[in-house]
C-alpha cells in the first residue's frame, strides 16, 4: 500500500494495461505528480508484448519472457491496479463501470484497450480461435496443440487473415507442431495448413518484394494460399467463403483486422466509421477534452496510421505528457507519429525478414536482431529505474478547479475528534451505498442515530469479536472484501451466525470528493461479503490516518450447547487445514516489488474466499475442534488449540499446501515483519527431522490474512470430509498431520515434523 505525503486531489484513471499506458506508468514510477492519484483498471495484470507474442507460440520464449507484470510496475509508480474488466463510461457522472465493482471516480481518463478481431461474420466467434484477447487466446491453443498431439487422424489447420500478425502466427504455430510432432515421434499426424484472405496479395501496405517473399516462403512451406476468398460463414469444421468455395478445417484462427468494442458505442465518445475514438494529435478526444486514447482503441484525425504494437509504445511518452499538461491546465503538445515504421516478421524458425518503406532484409541474424530489440525493451519494464520522489518534483500547478479546501493544507489541521472525518464526506459515502434490509435491526445504517439497535435471538448466546488492519493491497474494494471475510472466520470458526457488524475505518487525507469515493469502494466490497452470509453492517467510525485500515466488530449468536472452541482436539484426529500458506510472504514480497501478479491473484482469490461453507462442512464431520489461520501462522494457531487438550500434534510438512510464490519469496529471504514475533513458539516444536533452511518449515510461521480453517477431525471422517472441502471449491485442502497422546513424546516439544 503506498503512503502518499500531499492529498489526493485529482483522480487519474487508466483503462487497460497496453502499449501506451505501460509507458505511461513507467514516466510515472520516475516522475510522480504530487497529489494525483494513478489507478489502473486492466483486464490482465499481465500485458502480452505483441512483437514477442510469435515467439511465445513458437516456444522461443517463455510467459514471463514475453508479459509486463503490471503489479511491480504500478506499485513503483504509487498507484492502484484493479484487475477488472471496464464495460461503460459515463462522461457526465465521470465514472468507469466495471464488471466487479462499483463505478470508479475519475478527473481525467485514459484508454488504451487494445482490439480485438472483427467477428461478425457468421460462426466465426463461435468455432474460430481469436488471437485477442492474448489471454484466451494462449488457453485454446494450448487445447488445439494437445488434440493435434493426441489425434490418429490428419490434422488441417487455417487461418483466415492476410496481414503480418497472421502469417507471423501461422508460422509459430507451424514451427511448434512440427517440433512437438518429432520430439514425441508422431510423425504419422498428418499435418497441412491453409491462409485464406479476402485480399489479392499478402501483406496489404507492405512493399511488393516483401509480399511476393512471404507468398515463396509460405507455399514452400507447403502452405495452400486462398487469396481472393472472402470469409462468410464458419461451422464446425468448415470455412466458407463469399465464392462458394468451401474449405474443411479441424482447427481455425481468426487473425483478421482490428475491431473495437461495442459498448464503447453506449459512451457518448465521438467513434469513427469502425466504432474507435476518434483523437486529436494531442490524443486528446475530440469530444470529451478530459478523455484520451491511445494505441490500437484510438483513431488520430490529423495522422491515421496501421494499427500496430509500434505506434502504441510511441505514444506512450507524448500521452504521459499531455496527461500532466491537462491536469496542471498547461496548453498540450501535439504529436506526429513517424509516417513508416521498421516491421520484423519472424518466421517460426528463429528468422526474420524486416522491411521499412521500400527496404527489405532477411536472415537469422535479423531475427537475433529483433529479439535483442524485443528483450531490450522488456527490460525497461522489469529493471526500472528509481523514482524521482513526489518531493523533489517541481511543485504542482493544479488547473484552476483545485481549491484551498481540496489540497487541505490547513497547517493547524488537528487531531481532534479522534481526527474524524467531515459529516459530508461520510453522508455521501453512506447515500451511495447499497446494503440488504434486515429485519433484526430495528436502528442501523439506513437511519443513522448515536448507536445501533438490533433484535436478540432468544434461547442464543451472543458471539462477538473484532478486528483490523492497515491495507496491504491498493485496491480499496477488495481489500474491503478481504477484511469483511478475515473479520467474519471467527464467528464461523466458533460455529456461530453472524448477525450485525460495526466498521472501524481509517482514510488518508485528501480531497472530500476522492475520500468519499474510497469509502464507497471499501465498503461496498465489504458490504456485499456481509451481504452474501445476511450480517447487517449496522454503524462504524471513520477517521484520518496516513494510511487506509479497516477493520470490524462482528456479532454472532449460537446456541450454547452447539459452541465449538479451539480446544477440544482428541488423539488420534486428523489435521485438515483448508487454504494454502503464504499470504504474509507474499504481500512483504509485493511491498518489494518480487511478487508476480499472478501469484498475488491467486493469493487474493483464496483470501476472498468465505470460510462459512467449509465451517459448516467441517462441523458436519463431527469436527473436535477448529480455529481459523491468521496472525500467528500455521503452528501458532496449532499451539493455541493443542495447550489445553495436553495433546501433542504431528504434521507431515510436505502435505502443506503453499501458495504459487510463496516458496521463492521465502528462499529469497522475504518474509513477513511478524514473522520474528512468531518464531518466538519454536522451543515448543521439534523440528529435528528437517533440514534448517526448511522453506515450507518457515512459511509455517508466516501470518495470514483471511486464512484458511485448521480442524481436528475424527479419523474415521477425515477422508470424507477433505474430499467433501475439495468439493466445495477449497481445492488445496489437504489433511497435514494428527493429534497424539503427550505421553509419547518430550513435554515441552507440543508440535512434532514429519
Ligand atoms: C499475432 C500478432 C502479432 C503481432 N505482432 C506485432 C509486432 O510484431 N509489432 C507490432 O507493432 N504490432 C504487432 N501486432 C499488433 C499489436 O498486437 C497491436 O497493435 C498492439 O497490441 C496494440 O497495442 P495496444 O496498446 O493498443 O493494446 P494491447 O496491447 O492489446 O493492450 C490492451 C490492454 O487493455 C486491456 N483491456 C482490454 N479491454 C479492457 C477493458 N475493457 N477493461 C480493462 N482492460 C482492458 C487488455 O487486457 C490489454 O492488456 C501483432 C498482432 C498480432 C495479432
Amino acid at each position: 500500500m503506498s503512503v502518499q505525503s500531499t492529498p489526493i486531489v485529482k483522480d487519474l484513471v487508466l483503462v487497460g494495461g497496453g502499449h501506451s499506458h505501460v509507458e505511461v506508468i513507467r514516466r510515472f514510477a520516475m516522475r510522480p505528480l504530487p497529489g494525483v492519484r494513478l489507478t489502473v483498471v486492466a483486464r490482465d495484470v499481465h500485458t502480452t508484448y505483441s512483437g514477442m507474442l510469435p515467439g511465445l507460440v513458437a516456444g522461443h520464449y517463455s510467459f514471463d519472457d514475453t508479459h509486463i507484470d503490471l503489479g511491480p510496475l504500478v506499485h513503483r509508480a504509487g498507484g492502484r491496479l484493479y484487475h477488472d474488466n471496464a464495460i461503460a463510461i459515463d462522461p457526465e457522472a465521470k465514472t468507469v463501470s466495471c464488471l466487479n465493482r462499483p463505478p470508479i471516480s475519475y478527473d481525467l481518463l485514459s484508454l488504451d484497450i487494445g482490439s480485438s478481431q472483427d467477428t461478425s461474420v457468421q460462426g466465426a466467434a463461435e468455432f474460430a480461435i481469436q488471437v485477442k484477447p492474448v489471454s484466451n487466446f494462449t488457453l485454446r491453443w494450448a487445447e488445439a496443440e494437445k488434440r493435434i498431439l493426441a489425434s490418429t487422424t490428419p490434422q488441417r489447420v487455417g487461418f483466415v487473415g492476410g496481414g503480418a500478425g497472421s502469417i507471423e502466427l501461422l508460422f509459430a504455430i507451424r514451427h511448434r507442431l512440427l517440433k512437438l510432432t518429432a520430439y514425441a515421434n508422431r510423425k504419422d499426424i498428418k499435418l497441412s495448413f491453409q491462409l485464406i484472405t479476402a485480399s489479392d496479395r499478402l501483406l496489404p501496405g507492405y512493399n511488393k518484394r516483401v509480399q511476393k517473399k512471404f507468398e515463396q516462403l509460405l507455399r514452400s512451406a507447403g502452405v495452400e494460399l486462398n487469396l481472393c476468398e472472402r470469409v462468410v460463414k464458419v461451422q464446425e469444421g468448415l470455412v466458407v467463403s463469399e465464392s462458394g468455395k468451401s474449405i474443411d478445417l479441424d482447427h481455425l484462427f481468426w487473425v483478421t483486422e482490428a475491431s473495437a468494442p461495442a459498448w464503447l458505442n453506449e459512451t457518448g465518445l465521438k467513434l469513427n466509421a469502425n466504432g474507435f475514438i476518434l483523437v486529436r494529435d494531442t490524443l486528446q478526444s475530440v469530444s470529451h477534452p478530459n478523455i484520451f486514447a491511445s494505441g490500437d482503441i484510438a483513431a488520430v484525425v490529423e495522422y491515421p496510421r496501421p494499427k500496430s504494437g509500434v505506434f502504441a509504445v510511441r505514444q506512450g511518452p507524448p500521452l504521459k505528457e499531455n496527461l500532466c499538461r491537462s491536469i496542471t491546465g498547461q496548453p498540450l503538445r501535439s504529436f506526429k507519429p513517424q509516417r513508416q515504421s521498421l516491421s520484423l516478421i519472424s518466421i517460426g524458425d528463429r528468422y526474420a525478414i524486416g522491411s521499412r518503406g521500400p527496404f527489405t532484409l532477411g536472415g537469422r541474424w535479423v531475427w537475433r536482431w529483433k529479439d535483442w530489440i524485443d528483450r531490450r525493451f522488456m527490460k525497461k519494464y522489469r529493471e526500472l529505474p528509481e523514482m524521482l520522489s513526489a518531493a523533489t518534483t517541481e511543485t504542482p500547478i493544479y488547473s484552476a478547479d483545485i481549491t484551498q479546501h481540496d489540497l487541505q493544507t490547513d497547517p493547524m489541521r488537528c487531531g481532534g475528534c479522534g481526527s474524524k472525518i467531515g459529516d459530508n464526506v461520510l453522508r455521501a459515502a453512506l447515500g451511495t451505498l447499497k446494503q440488504r434490509s434486515y429485519n433484526d435491526v430495528i436502528i442501523g445504517l439506513d437511519e443513522p442515530d448515536d448507536a445501533a439497535v438490533i433484535k436478540s435471538k432468544p434461547g442464543t448466546v451472543l458471539v462477538q469479536t473484532v478486528d483490523s488492519f492497515r491495507a496491504f493491497i491498493d485496491d480499496p474494494y477488495v481489500f474491503g472484501q478481504i477484511s469483511a471475510n478475515h473479520c467474519l472466520s471467527d464467528i464461523f470458526a466458533m460455529g456461530a451466525t453472524p448477525q450485525t457488524a460495526l466498521a472501524i475505518v481509517t482514510l488518508p487525507l485528501a480531497s472530500p470528493k476522492v475520500m468519499r469515493n474510497d469509502l464507497v469502494q471499501l465498503m461496498s466490497g465489504a458490504i456485499e461479503v456481509f451481504d452474501a452470509v445476511d450480517t447487517a453492517v449496522v454503524g462504524g467510525h471513520t477517521n484520518e490516518g496516513q494510511e487506509l485500515a479497516l477493520g470490524f466488530a462482528v456479532n454472532g449468536y449460537i446456541d450454547y450447547e452447539l459452541l465449538k472452541r479451539k480446544g477440544g482436539a482428541q488423539a488420534g484426529d486428523r489435521l485438515i487445514l483448508t487454504k494454502p500458506l503464504g499470504t504474509g510472504v507474499l504481500f512483504a514480497g509485493a511491498m518489494r516489488g518480487r511478487a508476480q501478479s499472478r501469484w498475488i491473484e491467486a493469493a487474493l482469490h483464496a483470501m476472498r474466499q468465505s470460510n462459512a461453507p467449509a465451517a459448516q462442512c467441517i462441523r458436519e464431520h463431527a469436527s473436535n475442534a477448529l480455529t481459523d489461520v491468521t496472525g500467528f501462522g500455521l503452528f501458532g494457531h496449532l499451539l493455541e488449540m493443542l495447550r489445553s487438550t495436553n495433546n501433542t500434534a504431528t504434521v507431515a510438512l510436505d502435505r502443506v499446501a503453499l501458495f504459487d510464490g510463496a516458496r521463492s519469496l521465502a528462499d529469497e529471504g522475504i518474509l513477513s515483519s511478524l514473522q520474528s514475533t512468531n518464531l518466538e513458539i519454536e522451543g515448543s516444536i521439534d523440528a529435528s527431522s528437517i533440514e534448517q533452511d526448511n522453506s515450507i518449515y518457515s512459511l509455517c510461521f508466516d501470518p495470514q490474512t483471511s486464512g484458511g480453517l485448521l480442524a481436528a477431525v475424527p479419523e474415521p471422517n477425515a477422508e470424507a470430509c477433505v474430499s467433501k472441502l475439495r468439493e466445495l471449491g477449497y481445492a488445496q485442502t489437504a489433511d497435514i498431520g494428527s493429534v497424539n497422546h503427550s505421553s509419547n513424546t518430550p513435554s515441552e516439544m507440543i508440535i512434532m515434523l514429519s
